[in-house]
């Protein structure tokens, strides 16, 4: 067995073997004062880097042809599967540049085991998490310089995985194509985290028992976005979904958990039961609330509860938090019969403190004692 990843004969990815990337650079990058332009206001998810990591699958040759190349469009067969019954599944992990100037992943090992899960539940062959893990460090060493040096500025991964097999028959694909492309981000809402209106989705779920909820796919956003169109029309930012069950029960947004936070000081957020998506920034804010003292409780919430604790003043605030836009105050709700706003409208204390104490953590601004950041250079 090949012991790693180069242009040897054999290109198969042993197990147990530590993956390294044939790294073929591009031989057309962007300019540096092209570059530089793009990255003084690149917004999200439009500046892409020169440079993605491929790998791919088939029965014969397990995980093999792991390369560092020119990010350029793929070829597909019409016929793929991935066009067909999609078979797809994502992450999204940002590298922030250090003080020191090197740069760091934040968690990266959580989200190799999140897609591994993802993989699981969608029937496609899970990508080793060395792999996973190894294949964002080599674009991060790749790309740093395209990590934009302004506020809230990072590098955005985005790691996905297609069902490639040619076959237009129902059965899970026997080929896949994994690939990491980057993006330049700034800050995801524009302003300073300004206070968000959601509306509350009562004709639309997003997650059912025995679904995907959990799973990070692109078919939970494709069942998503009619609800977020709406949304748009109502003059809301987000929607906020329900369960589907009751209709009832507050789930999460489109794509970001929410937290609440109490006139006691405590703070809740829904509980894990397989239909919301287990959000790495609301793992860590779990663990940074209790760091700092205070009582987090994973637990239903009701959408009429909720609009009475923010009549009564019992509820103060509620954020909504993902890698993306990582905290992000909630500051009215919207339904049919009505709105209602929480606490002062405007971004809230704790709310503040919280998303300060994670933003420091991942740029280095603060020390890591839960041992998050993975420094890449
Ligand atoms: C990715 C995602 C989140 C947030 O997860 P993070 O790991 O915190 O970025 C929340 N909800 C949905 C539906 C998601 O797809």
């Amino acid at each position: 067995m090949l012991h790693n990843m180069s242009l040897a004969s054999d290109p198969a990815i042993a197990a147990d073997a530590v993956p390294t990337f044939a790294v073929e650079p591009s031989a057309t990058p962007l300019a540096v004062n092209e570059r530089a332009a793009l990255l003084t206001n690149p917004g999200f998810g439009r500046v892409f880097t020169d440079h993605m990591a491929t790998i791919r699958y088939s029965e014969a040759n397990g995980w093999h042809d792991a390369r560092v190349v020119k990010r350029a469009p793929f070829q597909l067969d019409a016929a793929s599967a991935v066009l067909h019954y999609a078979q797809e599944i994502f992450e999204g992990l940002k590298a922030y540049r250090l003080p020191d100037g090197g740069a760091a992943l934040f968690r990266p090992h959580a989200n190799a085991a999140r897609f591994r899960r993802s993989a699981e539940r969608m029937a496609m062959v899970p990508l080793p998490d060395d792999l996973f893990v190894e294949s964002v460090r080599a674009i991060v060493r790749q790309e740093a310089d395209w990590i934009p040096d302004i506020e809230g500025g990072a590098l955005y991964l985005r790691p996905f995985m297609i069902a490639s097999e040619v076959f237009l028959g129902v059965k899970p694909s026997t080929e896949y194509l994994y690939a990491v492309i980057a993006s330049s981000v700034g800050a995801y809402f524009k302003g300073d985290a300004p206070a968000v209106t959601l509306w509350v989705s009562q004709d639309y779920t997003r997650a059912a028992p025995g679904g995907t909820g959990a799973a990070k796919c692109g078919g939970n956003y494709a069942s998503s976005l009619i609800a977020q169109a709406e949304a748009t029309r109502q003059g809301c930012d987000q929607v906020l979904f329900l369960d589907a069950v009751e209709r009832r029960w507050i789930e999460e947004l489109g794509g970001m958990n929410i937290f609440f936070v109490f006139d006691d000081g405590s703070i809740a957020t829904p509980a894990l039961t397989g239909t919301i998506l287990p959000g790495i920034t609301r793992d860590s804010l779990i663990t940074l609330a209790r760091d700092m003292g205070l009582v987090v409780r994973e637990e239903p919430y009701a959408i009429d509860q909720c609009r009475a604790d923010a009549e009564s003043g019992r509820l103060r605030e509620a954020f909504a938090c993902g890698t993306a836009a990582v905290v992000t105050p909630i500051g009215t709700m919207k339904q049919k019969d009505g709105q209602f706003q929480i606490g002062s409208g405007g971004p809230g204390q704790i709310t503040g403190r919280l998303r300060q104490a994670l933003i420091d953590i991942q740029r280095g601004h603060a020390p890591d004692p839960h041992g998050w950041l993975d420094r890449v250079i």
